[in-house]
């Protein structure tokens, strides 16, 4: 993908929040998104099928291969990875760009592979881990969640084991205890970034 957005400041409005599965990256972005006008929320492009409740253009874009392919080869997304070995998920460029232009604090919520690529072409911005209180808690999560079945809760914590051991690659840890907790300290440090 290219690299830059372009000046050298615009990135640091940039924030790049990863962390494991079931850690509630979505639930926080989301809490973020409606209570910090301030802060634009990225809608990530993605293959995967909707849930229940999700409104396309809203939680994703969602697409079909043909059209993730065309967006990925024509440079249209900033990082793309195939999460838990199923479905492409990218960050789509031109939204971040107007954003970043508009002056507006910019959050990606997006998995570790996409925040290493992200890293690579835009150092300056801001890499939040995510962590959950415990392992236990994040099992809980997962499960009480229940939009997963077995094989793939299975699959899901096998790649959590990996994201948290990638904890000292970011900048700053947040532990998700409570959500509006978490948001205050998120939106503080995006402030003095
Ligand atoms: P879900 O399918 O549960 O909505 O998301 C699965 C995973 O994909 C989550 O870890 C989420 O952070 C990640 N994800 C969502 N959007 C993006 C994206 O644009 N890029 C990357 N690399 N990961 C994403």
């Amino acid at each position: 993908s290219r690299p830059d957005l372009a000046g050298e400041e615009r990135p640091r409005r940039l924030v790049v929040l990863a962390g494991p599965t079931a850690v509630g990256k979505g639930t926080l972005s989301a809490y973020v998104r409606d209570h910090f006008p301030e802060v634009w929320l990225s809608v990530s492009a993605t293959t995967r099928k909707p849930r229940p409740g999700e409104v396309d253009g809203t939680h994703y874009h969602f697409v079909d291969e043909a059209e993730f392919t065309r967006m990925e080869q024509a440079g249209e997304l900033i990082e793309s990875a195939v999460v838990h070995g199923r479905n492409h998920y990218g960050t789509p460029r031109g939204p971040v760009e107007q954003s970043l232009r508009d002056h507006r604090m910019a959050l990606l919520e997006i998995d570790l592979q996409g925040a290493r690529q992200v890293r690579a072409s835009m150092p300056e911005a801001l890499f939040v881990f995510l962590a959950p209180p415990s392992w236990d808690e994040l099992v809980r999560r997962l499960v009480g969640r229940g939009t997963e079945d077995e094989e793939e809760r299975t699959r899901r914590l096998e790649t959590a084991k990996v994201e948290l051991a990638a904890e000292d690659e970011f900048d700053v840890t947040i532990v998700n205890d409570d959500v509006r907790r978490a948001a205050e300290e998120l939106v503080s440090l995006m402030r003095s970034h």
